[in-house]
């Protein structure tokens, strides 16, 4: 038999299955979706087997190394979707497969040292070695005295315990060995005991244990098991609520949808929109089939965990950014063995292994953290419509600030339209604007407004609680020198560094180079080389200056680095040891605290001037957003608009809480300015460590694709990026834009697969969401 293989090496010219034998032994183990070791070239490489075949063209072909699997890590179903993704976001095979799995499941590649003359490193690997080892071993191996040879290394790191049982209780031991009775009569009680919970029961040591196995009193046997990192969270009673009118017609038409549409759930802040997610999975559960419920990483808080392992208890699995490899492996693994019926995720959830999706959930689905920036560049929503068409099953898109894409394909009827325009048991809290230009006149040269300052010391009094979003645009701090102007900027990219006054030290926040403060500058020598802007713990400074008596909650990079930190502030200020939580972004959505009745939004308008024709757009979602954070409980709510730009109609707008009026405008200006949705883009990104070589290669490109113009199809470029230098490489961009023809599509693949040029690397983003 013979086994088609996508192997892991991302190129062009290699993008197709190869084939490989399966040894005779393996012939019925290996079946398509298996993780296998193949030889490629002098190495050894992970390979997917993606089908099998009785014959081959090929007159010689290699053998399988070695299966990684025992049963398939892909299903069916995944490997199509591997295709799918090639092919519309342009990116490898190896590239869209190794995408679906958790990092455990991806390997790193090794070398094994072949030397039975080198006893002390014989069959080891060499990255075991310490480095000056490693550099030995290597020359040795140059000159021919020992061999090397290529292996694949697993990350996995699944939790191991010992599942201890009796065998027979009547051997002997000696009188004096009180350990050994102890153990021995723990597991006798209880005939089989998991080694753990011997550990945490009474003070024992591994050897005690192996004496007892050795003497055959008990026998061991190593077993892999799951963690669960929310096993601390109390598991109350679950009382459904009763829904509203409203959320009852959401979920009844989503759970008689029998066509796999997609729903777009538009409902105000606070309207209960988690409420309609939870009844619907509910309802998909009951008929026997599983939910996905994608959410932004950054609302992965606690909170929302809670409400999902309340209602669903041990069938929910939890993947996102802040757990570990081992407990990522761990809930992946729940999922592939069909011990989990819902999955709650941040974007790559939409890979969950599931085998019958009845429903698939985009929560705050304008967040453009659902578009991967890195190979493959997929938007997740065309994902899950994927895999709901595969499925038959319905998608919901749910937001209070939908794209405009999406409401403008709901109101033409692609998508199904569910509004909720009602607060649940309240109102949307009134929002007021603040000119600061007017403060600034009047001789207030601190951040915050003099209504803002009042509106807070009322809530301090009436033990009330407060948030402030520091809009992270306006809160860098820089270093600039005051004789030369100077300005400290990354060694590496276009950007100037950011001052941490934790540690005094500059960060680079796009390539993480670091630091320590200089004391004189790198130009002029001057002393007078300083932090110039404001950061948040300079704000948060000022704040405690004008408000003595405020305790203050702060939330940024800064204090949030730490694993579970996030989760400690929030539960502080949940339980009252702060009246003032004050963030940048971070704390703009999920958050769903009855206590908050004001939202400060300070530099509202910073975000306005970003180079990117969503800067409107993400301006209204983020003062919507953080807005709908206050007066969400019994009490209610303000939120305080501060701005230079108060006549704008993004600030008036979403004063307003006037989406179609924003919607009707935006989009004026989308079509006169020919952006999306009236137009496709594509991007295409070109990097070298010569800015000329870039240029001249986005040039090239130009051209090829100029070819194809005419009135719907336009390529401009190349420019220099907005991020005009990343990591040590000069960035250039081309875009075209089209009506969503083929043949744009068709040439750009062959950009890509033309390009073997080894100086400039190429990048095609047919979706581009972020633009840098
Ligand atoms: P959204 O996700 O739309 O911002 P949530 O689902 O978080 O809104 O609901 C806001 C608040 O209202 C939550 O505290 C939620 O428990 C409550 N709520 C919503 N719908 C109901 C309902 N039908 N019965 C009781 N409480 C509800
Ligand atoms: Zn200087
Ligand atoms: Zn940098």
């Amino acid at each position: 038999m013979i086994a088609e293989v996508i192997v892991d090496v991302p190129a062009a010219t290699v993008d197709r299955p190869f084939d490989y034998l399966i040894p005779d032994m393996w012939q019925d183990l290996v079946v398509p979706g298996m993780r296998v070791e193949v030889p490629f070239g002098p190495r050894a490489l992970l390979g997917v087997v993606i089908g099998t075949k009785e014959s081959t063209e090929l007159e010689r072909i290699k053998p399988i190394i070695r299966l990684l699997d025992e049963e398939p890590t892909f299903t069916h179903e995944l490997i199509e979707l591997s295709g799918f993704l090639a092919d519309t976001t342009l990116c490898y095979r190896a590239t869209a497969l190794l995408a679906m799995l958790p990092a455990a499941l991806k390997v790193s590649y090794d070398k094994e040292v072949d030397a039975p003359q080198h006893a002390q490193w014989d069959r080891k690997r060499i990255s075991q070695f310490p480095p000056e080892t490693q550099k030995r071993i290597l020359e040795l191996a140059k000159n021919g005295a020992l061999r090397l040879k290529p292996v694949v290394k697993e990350k996995k790191t699944a939790k191991r315990d010992k599942i201890v049982r009796l065998r027979d209780a009547s051997i002997p031991l000696a009188a004096n060995a009180t350990k050994q009775h102890e153990l021995r009569d723990f597991v006798r009680e209880r005939t089989e005991v998991l080694w753990s919970e011997v550990l945490r029961t009474f003070d024992v040591t591994a050897s005690v244990l192996t004496t007892l196995e050795k003497k055959g009193i008990v026998e061991v046997e190593e077993v892999e098991i799951g963690r669960d990192p929310y096993a601390h969270l109390t598991q109350d009673v679950f009382v459904p609520a009763s829904l509203t009118s409203g959320q009852q017609q959401a979920v009844d038409a989503i759970t008689a949808d029998e066509q796999a549409s997609t729903f777009l759930l538009h409902g105000v802040t606070g309207s209960g929109k988690t409420e309609v997610y939870l009844e619907s999975i509910h309802s998909v559960l009951e008929r026997g089939r599983q939910a996905i419920l994608l959410v932004p990483e950054i609302s992965l808080t606690p909170m929302m965990v809670k409400r999902f392992k309340k209602r669903f208890g041990e069938r929910v699995a939890v993947m996102h950014s802040g757990l570990s490899l081992g407990e990522k492996y761990d809930e992946w693994r729940k999922i592939a063995e069909g011990a989990v019926d819902v999955v709650v995720g941040a974007r790559s959830a939409i890979f969950a292994p599931l085998t019958d999706i009845g429903l698939i959930i985009l929560d705050e689905e304008h967040e453009t953290t659902y578009k991967q920036e890195e190979n493959p560049r997929y938007q997740t929503r065309d994902v899950a419509a994927w895999r709901a068409a595969y499925h038959g099953a319905p998608v919901v898109l749910g937001s209070a600030t939908p794209l405009l894409e999406t409401y403008a394909r709901a109101m033409k009827g692609v998508y199904r339209y569910l509004p909720l325009k009602e607060r649940f048991g309240g109102e949307l809290p009134p929002v007021d604007i603040v000119d600061m230009r007017k403060e600034l006149a009047s001789g207030n040269r601190t951040p915050f407004s003099r209504p803002l300052i009042e509106a807070i010391k009322q809530r301090i009094d009436k033990g009330e609680q407060t948030v402030l979003l520091l809009n992270r645009r306006g809160y860098t701090t820089f270093v600039l020198c005051r004789d030369c102007g100077e300005t400290l900027q990354c060694p590496h990219c276009a950007v100037n560094l950011t001052y941490h006054q934790h540690g005094d030290r500059l960060k680079c926040h796009y390539c993480g180079f670091e630091a320590a403060m200089p004391k004189t500058c790198p130009n002029c020598s001057s002393k007078k080389i300083r932090q110039f802007g404001t950061g948040t713990q300079k704000i948060e400074e000022e704040l405690a200056h004008l408000i003595p008596e405020a305790r203050i909650i702060r939330m940024d990079q800064d204090t949030t680095s730490r694993k579970g930190a996030h989760e400690t502030l929030l539960d502080r200020f949940e339980r009252g040891e702060g009246n003032i939580l004050l963030g940048t972004q971070m704390i703009a959505k999920g958050l769903d605290f009855p206590n908050v009745t004001l939202v400060g939004v300070l530099a509202a308008d910073a975000t306005l001037g970003i180079p990117d024709f969503r800067a409107s757009e993400r301006t209204f979602q983020l003062i919507t957003q953080v807005s709908g954070r206050a007066g969400r409980g019994q009490l209610a709510g303000q939120s305080i608009v501060q701005t230079y730009n108060p006549e704008h109609y993004v600030i008036q707008t979403a004063k307003r809480h006037d989406f179609e009026a924003f919607y009707k405008r935006e989009m004026q200006l989308r079509k006169l300015g020919g952006h999306p949705p009236f137009w496709f883009l594509a991007l295409i990104t070109l990097s070298s460590e010569s800015p000329l070589e870039a240029e001249s290669e986005g040039r090239l490109i130009a051209g090829e694709l100029g070819v194809l113009e005419d009135e719907s199809v336009v390529v401009n470029g190349p420019f220099p990026a907005p991020l005009a230098r990343l990591k040590n490489q000069y960035r250039y961009q081309v875009i075209v834009k089209h009506k969503g023809q083929r043949d744009v599509h068709d040439a750009l693949k062959r950009v890509l697969a033309d390009r073997i040029k080894q100086k400039v690397q190429v990048a095609v983003d047919v979706n581009p969401f972020v633009f840098m």
